[in-house]
């Protein structure tokens, strides 16, 4: 699949009809005023569709019976709805999201002890192409729009109702590439994290790049923006070009320096996400070259063992097929990057007994139908 992330990816057709959900505070004040009802009602919607995550008009009980029955009329309230839900041994549920032209993206809801992750998508599909993932190999089918980055949210805070004070992080580690899609994850990230809406932190909130220098740029010019996370994979330029295409475009040396340049808030760091892949990225050297790569910058390190799957290889050259570490070269690296004075931890891929790389599930359900 050649990588097409050089311009931009496809948009959603516009929706027939008005839909609040996914709307910002300045659009639903708009809204309001349409129905000739002051501001303050658009900050009554906000509040209901994204405090309260209400799914239907007839929730809005504060709203007089007309006015709810005139919205009902003439603006849907639609979220993305949850199409099939597949649950781990490990806690973790998979869940696929239908969208309004019968595309689908899937997200993860990952329960813990003391927090409450989401793995969300970005896009339909990924330009990165990335050899290894499953959602490489469908190419890029397009852009997910504010309101259904937004409605993973909702749809999974819905199903599960974790407990109130257990805190909700978000990682934008599904399909795609978040920042091939800047315009609408920020956009997503302003309803995500004010105050009167999901409220979620800044902080808590991280997006993984594989590599997209000029979205990194981009993304470090907003006072205030989500967390930055790079999937690295490779320590040397000749496999990393091999496993993911950006890096003929950002070798390892640009990726480096613009990392570098990143403005990181004091005590922040990048996470560098690093899957395991055996005689790929897995030897001592490249433990060492790692830990040299980690150190240009603030940054703290998670090794992941590859989470094998059906499918994934290079392609039309086809012989290279992936396998994960052996568990004592896992421990290997661990220390070393460790004693290299390193933040490091090992993660396990969640939800690996439910098709748990990105992009799986939807790809296998595709190809079951
Ligand atoms: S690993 Fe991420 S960036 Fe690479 S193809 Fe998959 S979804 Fe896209």
């Amino acid at each position: 699949m050649a990588p097409t992330w050089d311009r931009p990816a496809p948009e959603a057709a516009p929706p027939p009809r008005p839909n609040a959900a996914g709307m910002d505070l300045p659009e639903l004040k708009a809204l309001a005023a349409s129905f000739g009802e002051p501001a303050w009602r658009g900050a009554q919607l906000f509040g209901g569709l994204y405090r309260q995550r209400w799914t239907d008009w007839e929730h809005f009980t504060a709203f007089p019976k007309p006015l709810r029955t005139r919205l009902a009329e003439a603006v849907d309230l639609r979220w993305p709805a949850i199409l099939h839900s597949q649950p781990a041994e490990d806690g973790s549920t998979k869940h696929v999201f239908g969208l309004e032209d019968g595309l689908q993206v899937e997200g993860v809801h990952m329960p813990y002890e003391r927090r409450t992750t989401l793995c969300l998508s970005s896009q339909v599909g990924c330009a990165m192409g990335c050899t290894f993932c499953a959602t490489g190999s469908m190419g890029i089918l397009r852009n997910l729009t504010a309101a259904e980055i937004v409605g993973q949210v909702v749809a999974m805070l819905n199903h599960h109702a974790p407990p109130a004070e257990r805190p909700v992080n978000l990682v934008f580690m599904g399909m795609g590439e978040p920042l091939h899609n800047l315009d609408h994850l920020m956009a997503a990230f302003g309803i995500l994290t004010d105050p009167q809406g999901l409220a979620i932190p800044p902080r808590r909130i991280t997006v993984s790049t594989a590599g997209l220098v000029s979205g990194i740029e981009r993304l470090g010019a907003f006072p205030k923006r989500p967390r930055l996370a790079l999937s690295l994979n490779a320590t040397t330029d000749e496999a990393r070009s091999r496993i993911m295409p950006v890096n003929r475009v950002w070798n390892l040396e640009a990726l480096a320096q613009a990392l570098a340049r990143f403005p990181l808030q004091s005590g922040e760091r990048v996470t560098l996400e690093y899957v395991l892949m055996k005689g790929v990225s897995d030897s001592l050297e490249d433990g060492r070259r790692l830990a040299a790569f980690a150190r240009r910058f603030p940054s703290k390190v998670n090794l992941i063992p590859f989470n094998p799957h059906e499918g994934t290889g290079p392609g039309p050259r086809g012989a290279e097929a992936f396998a994960p570490p052996d568990e004592a070269r896992v421990g290997a690296l661990c220390r070393l990057l460790s004693d290299a004075g390193l933040p490091v931890a090992v993660r396990r891929s969640r939800g690996q007994d439910v098709a748990g790389a990105c992009g799986q599930l939807v790809r296998d359900l595709r190809a079951r139908r």
